[in-house]
């Protein structure tokens, strides 16, 4: 097996396992095709564990896939083991599961998710590509699953220089899937909707939020295929409204309203831009509102103008509600911490001249894992707020 090694006093990331090698800290390694397991070395010579292989020319260069001495096959057979132990440990009240939630579980770069039985495999690095077979097989012994729908699509792909692949790897999967959420029912489109399908790590927030729904009227921006939505009308909410520029995912709200009993008169789709359809309104009369606006920033270098962009649009929002309003406001931008969102909203309800008090923040979803090591894993995040105008007396 081919060797990397690392820089003198560059090997300190590693023991302190974090996954990514970049390519400043690399001092040489034997020429080896993308996605082959190397042997990772300190300047002494040391064994520090093993690492899949990206391109030679990329900054980050190798992801570690077992750390010490431990047989790197060995090492990843048994992650996966564990995440799969784990998500049975934690008795979730859903069958829509994360089960391997990449670095969070020591599998760089590895996203399986399972709907009611059904398997969504997301590969996005050359590691896991030239495993892939073996993987599918191992999924198959390990899960038994009703099928598995292969996703493997997205930036970090193309970065390793590997095509989008989408497509049936076993069985049958069919367009749209059923999940119980606890007692609410939800469609996943998997062939054509987004991520593997479903939001998954936003589930514990959709139950939080549905506790709070009772006799409100709600407006969820960036629905999606209304996971908030029907969480709050499930809760009790009186009214709500889905706002999203996708028209599948819209789609799929009047049948899942049919499905769980809901009369249609409690929702109205709307298909939008949501920051055009924000500014649009003049008020925005609603007891709560959801903001859980796509992934702003896609890269650290966008963490400014992303910081401005969820300032804006929750500025926009803030400036329009017409009474005391709760409003759960997300980011999925890992490259926007939790310091500078809680930032970016308090300037936004500055500038939108209201007052804010936070009175729950993200609750993560324990199927979606991180490493104590790699923090950056962490991407979403979210405050809820109680907001009201400056000006305003008790309504
Ligand atoms: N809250 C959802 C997930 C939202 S994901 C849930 O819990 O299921 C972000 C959504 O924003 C996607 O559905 C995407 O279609 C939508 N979207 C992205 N950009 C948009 C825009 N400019 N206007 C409206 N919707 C947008």
């Amino acid at each position: 097996m081919k060797k990397l090694i690392l820089k003198a006093g560059r090997d300190r990331p590693i023991r302190q396992r974090q996954p990514w090698i970049f390519s400043g800290a690399i001092e040489k390694f034997g020429r080896e095709e993308a996605g082959s397991t190397v042997r990772v070395e300190s300047s002494e010579g040391e064994l520090l564990g093993h690492a899949f292989l990206s391109l030679p020319n990329k900054s980050l260069a190798a992801r570690m896939v077992s750390f010490g001495t431990q047989d790197p096959d060995e090492a990843i057979v048994e992650s996966i083991k564990r995440a799969l132990v784990l998500r049975k440990s934690l008795n979730l009240d859903s069958d829509a599961l994360r089960l391997i939630n990449g670095e969070g579980d020591y599998l760089p770069g590895l996203i399986v998710d399972s709907y009611a039985g059904h398997l969504v495999l997301q590969i996005s690095n050359a590691g896991w590509e030239k495993r892939r077979e073996w993987l599918k097989d191992l999924l198959i012994s390990e899960c038994q699953p009703l099928s598995i729908y292969e996703k493997s699509v997205g930036p970090s792909r193309k970065e390793e220089r590997l095509e989008d692949r989408e497509g049936q790897i076993y069985g049958e999967t069919p367009e749209v899937v059923t999940v119980n959420e606890g007692d609410v029912k939800l469609y996943v489109p998997i062939h054509k909707g987004q991520k593997t399908g479903l939001f998954i790590d936003q589930r514990e927030m959709r139950g939080f939020l549905r506790n709070l729904s009772s006799g409100k009227k709600v407006l969820n921006l960036f629905s999606y295929t209304g996971g908030f939505s029907l969480a709050a009308l499930k809760g009790g909410a009186n009214f709500a409204v889905s706002v999203d520029r996708s028209e599948l995912a819209l789609s799929l709200i009047e049948p899942q309203l049919e499905e769980n009993g809901f009369d249609q008169k409690r929702h109205q789709s709307i298909q939008a831009d949501v920051f055009s359809y924000v500014r649009e309104q003049k008020k925005l009369d609603f007891d709560l509102i959801i903001v859980d606006p796509p992934a702003l920033a896609k890269h650290a270098k966008d963490r400014v103008a992303a910081a401005r962009a969820y300032k804006d649009l929750n500025r926009e929002v803030m400036r329009r509600i017409t009474k005391e309003t709760m409003i759960l406001t997300c980011s999925c931008s890992a490259a926007v911490d939790d310091k500078l969102f809680s930032q970016v909203i308090s300037q936004a309800a500055l500038e939108a001249n209201v007052m804010a008090k936070v009175v729950g923040r993200h609750q993560m979803a324990p199927d979606h894992p991180v490493s104590l090591f790699h923090p950056q894993g962490s991407y979403l995040k979210s405050l809820l707020l109680i907001s009201f105008d400056l000006a305003g007396k008790m309504d």
